[in-house]
């Protein structure tokens, strides 16, 4: 039997969310049976990391929330023990050209976190700076397509960057897994067309960087509640090759509203009950 083990969530620590009581987000976890419940908030990002003002204060809480957060999920830890595990997580960023920013995050904070989701949002734009790859397909044309020239460079430079972020995860001395592999596919259906060939490529060259960095995948179903996308972020071929390899395979529901806790769970179960 699969540990029931919802492992990417938010809070209200995050401005593009809910502010919703965490209470409201762990009885609903609770209610569904789920015996594990990881909060992975985003933390802070490097000051002017993104150049619209407007869209960084919603990508991440300010510098001086962060031990705020960690008391706050440390308390429903102690809060919850007995009924339900919870662990104190986050998800970091893979920040090409600052990674000494989420490793002083680390040192820091390392001791007391259980579980890590690292995830690509970022890719550089025409000027170097940082764009997400998953705020809306508008800005996704013109701020990443418009730069890249075609879905195929970008994609290559997304997937580029995804293995970076293994061989930098694998150096965590906590849990870990990767966020959201193909979080590029959000807003598939509203942009020129990504070749599955490429995704099958890519994928397959990760499988063996997984498994000798030790690095998990998050298993993580957002992506069936994004009209433009309508599946989870990781293909079952892949998440069924990284069961045969070994490789920690945790569900996600990167719930950033009570509600959303445990979507897509029965999806998950499914695939874990054929035959690694
Ligand atoms: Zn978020
Ligand atoms: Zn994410």
């Amino acid at each position: 039997m699969v540990l029931k083990w919802d492992g990417h969530t938010h809070t209200r620590f995050c401005y593009h969310g809910s502010d919703a009581a965490e209470e409201l987000y762990i009885d609903r976890a609770i209610e569904l049976g789920f015996q594990r419940y990881t909060i992975s908030e985003h933390p802070p990002l490097p000051a002017g990391l993104v150049d619209d003002p407007a869209l960084f204060r919603e990508l991440a809480m300010p510098p001086e929330e962060l031990p705020l957060y960690m008391e706050y999920a440390k308390a429903m830890k102690r809060k919850y023990e007995g009924q339900i595990e919870i662990t104190v997580g986050l998800e970091l960023d893979y920040l090409p050209g600052q990674l000494d920013f989420t490793k002083q995050i680390v040192d820091q904070w390392g001791h007391e976190l259980e579980d890590i989701v690292y995830s690509v949002h970022y890719l550089p734009g025409a000027d170097g700076g940082a764009r997400c790859v998953d705020f809306t397909a508008d800005y996704f044309r013109e701020q990443i397509l418009s730069c890249y020239g075609t879905m195929e460079k970008a994609v290559d430079t997304y997937y580029d960057h995804v293995e970076s972020a293994i061989v930098f995860a694998s150096a965590l001395p906590m849990r870990k897994r990767i966020g959201h592999i193909n979080l590029i596919e959000k807003f598939a259906d509203a942009l020129p067309p990504i070749g599955e060939g490429q995704i099958r490529r890519r994928l397959e060259r990760i499988i063996p960087l997984l498994a000798q960095g030790k690095v998990g995948i998050d298993v993580n179903t957002a992506g069936l509640r994004v009209a433009t996308c309508g599946k989870p972020y990781v293909p079952e071929w892949f998440l069924a090759a990284c069961r045969e390899q070994g490789i920690e395979t945790v569900y996600g529901s990167d719930a950033h509203k009570p509600e959303h806790v445990g979507a897509g769970w029965e999806w998950f179960e499914e695939q874990m009950r054929k035959k690694a």
